[in-house]
């Protein structure tokens, strides 16, 4: 056994000169070679090791994973490698860091020098350093490719954004043209052409209509749409619709037959009705349809609510110019407003001075006997004298006050925010600032003429407008009959006053 150690350890002295581990054994496992390196690295020395079997050192190698690879090799088979990845420590040992060096290990058959068989020649390689910088190597390259990941999402998310800035800034463009064309429409139906237009070019992929409720509030009607296949009814009653019913926004995915609305004919489709309302008033809705799914974005909802916002209130506008232009609000000879505005414009004051707690006064006044005055100068010089005492009028009330011909030679002012006090002064001053009025015709001074005026005040002599109207029709009566040219101010009895608009 000496001898054949010896002979081993001879013919392989080269080996104690290189930096890898490499190790003989024998068939039986013994070791008869343990170069300087591995003494260096496992702290064991070759007397120690040298003669003795590796597994009392080692005893993982005892296991069949090692023996029958290294049985293939003491029968002269070819080299076996234990990788660094699979077998990292064949042999343990440590570093001075106290970390397992990493091992590659090679098993070669050599053949042995004095008898028949083979050994085993362990060459073991220290590949700790390369396989940590692979490691690193490995780290840097997930991390570029990491890098390269996220790039292309930011890329892709700012792609997204980019594009639906745009969409909203289309939007923005679109739904300011809208408005401006809304304004300059001329009549509803203009309004409705305009809107149509609008919302197939905003809402893309969307059909849709626009649908108003009728003077009774009772049917809706479409009154433009835009896109095919609508599934509604195009006329129905108003409480088939719960967007017009609730007057809010009603949005419908992947719809529930209970909670949809009646008006809407299918049910595999989404829809949403978006109520029109101005001032509080539901004008009607604003329809959308998809038959594809994601079409209804939350993003297009919005919109369509402000879409909304606009039509609402350019179609309130628009009615009521309609309606003023229906009703002229001026008379024509005397350039005062009519019967009618005044008592518009009085009922919505009253409201404002009810709210407010502020007082609003009346002043009814007439020509004194204006029927002498036409049949002594013609009805062509009375008329002269009612436009001349418009112009008066005007110069002599405040920028918020209203003058009306009330009919015939009768007029009323109306002076929000005076007081009883405030409005008999006024009216004794135009009692007697119209003498002065020197009206001429043709060159000639036509007489002059006397009023007399009536004063009542809200809330003391009328809970509402007919209320206060009358009791100041009345003080101008008391005028009258205690001689004319007279301000009197009402003094009926008062009554506990309820809000305006309770009494009619
Ligand atoms: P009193 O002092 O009681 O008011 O007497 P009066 O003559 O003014 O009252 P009355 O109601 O008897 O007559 C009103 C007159 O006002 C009759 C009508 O010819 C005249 N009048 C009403 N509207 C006009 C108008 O537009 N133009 C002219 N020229 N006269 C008018
Ligand atoms: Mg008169
Ligand atoms: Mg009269």
């Amino acid at each position: 056994m000496n001898e054949e150690i010896n002979t081993v350890n001879n013919k392989l002295e080269i080996l104690d000169q290189i930096p890898v581990g490499a190790c003989v054994l024998r068939e039986d496992l013994s070791v008869v070679f343990w170069n300087k390196c591995l003494e260096e690295w496992t702290k064991i020395s070759k007397n120690q090791i040298i003669g003795s079997n590796i597994c009392e050192h080692y005893p993982h190698l005892n296991s069949p994973k090692y023996l029958s690879r290294l049985k293939q090799v003491f029968e002269g088979g070819p080299p076996t490698i234990f990788s660094s990845q699979l077998h990292k420590h064949i042999i343990p040992s440590t570093l001075p860091n106290e970390k397992l060096r990493i091992q590659h290990t090679t098993v070669t058959a050599i053949r042995r020098f004095n008898d028949s068989g083979f050994y085993a020649l362990l060459i073991i390689e220290d590949v700790t350093d390369l396989t940590n910088r692979i490691q690193d190597y490995r780290k840097m390259r997930d991390r570029a490719l990491a890098e390269i990941e996220e790039r292309k999402q930011a890329e892709q998310d700012l792609y997204e954004k980019t594009k639906e800035l745009e969409q909203r800034n289309f939007e923005l463009t679109r739904l300011s043209q809208m408005s401006e064309l809304l304004q300059a429409c001329l009549t509803v139906e203009e309004a409705y052409t305009v809107v149509a237009n609008a919302a197939e070019s905003l809402f893309p992929n969307l059909s849709g209509g626009l649908f108003l409720l009728n003077q009774e509030k009772k049917i809706v009607e479409a009154v433009a749409s835009w896109g095919n296949l609508l599934i509604t009814k195009m006329v129905f009653p108003a409480n088939q619709c719960w967007a017009v019913q609730r007057g809010k926004p009603m949005v419908i995915f992947n719809t529930e037959p209970c909670a949809v609305c009646s008006h809407f004919n299918k049910t595999s489709a989404q829809y949403c009705c978006i109520p029109l309302l101005a001032q509080g008033e539901i004008l009607g809705m604003l329809y959308l349809v998809s038959h594809a799914s994601g079409v209804l974005t939350q993003a297009k909802q919005l919109l369509a609510l402000t879409v909304t916002e606009h039509i609402s209130l350019s179609l309130a506008n628009l009615k009521l110019r309609e309606t003023l232009q229906n009703q002229s609000i001026r008379d024509p000879l005397t350039g005062l407003y009519n019967r009618r505005y005044m008592e518009e414009f009085l009922s919505q004051e009253l409201l404002r001075a009810f709210r407010a707690k502020k007082p609003l006064s009346i002043i009814m006044l007439d020509v004194d006997n204006f029927k002498i005055f036409n049949d002594t100068f013609g009805h062509e010089a009375g008329d002269l004298v009612l436009q001349e005492l418009g112009i008066f009028l005007k110069k002599n009330i405040r920028g918020s006050d209203i003058a009306c011909r009330y009919g015939g030679e009768e007029l009323t002012l109306i002076l929000p925010d005076a007081p009883l006090e405030v409005a008999r002064q006024r009216a004794e001053h135009l009692r007697q600032s119209v003498k002065h009025l020197n009206v001429k015709q043709r060159g000639q001074f036509l007489g002059s003429i006397t009023l007399s005026l009536g004063v009542a005040c809200f809330p003391e002599h009328g809970a509402n407008s007919s209320a206060v109207l009358g009791s100041a029709d009345a003080a101008l009566y008391r005028a009258k009959k205690e001689g004319r040219d007279k301000v009197v101010v009402f003094s009926g009895t008062n009554t506990p006053i309820p809000p305006p608009g309770m009494l009619k």
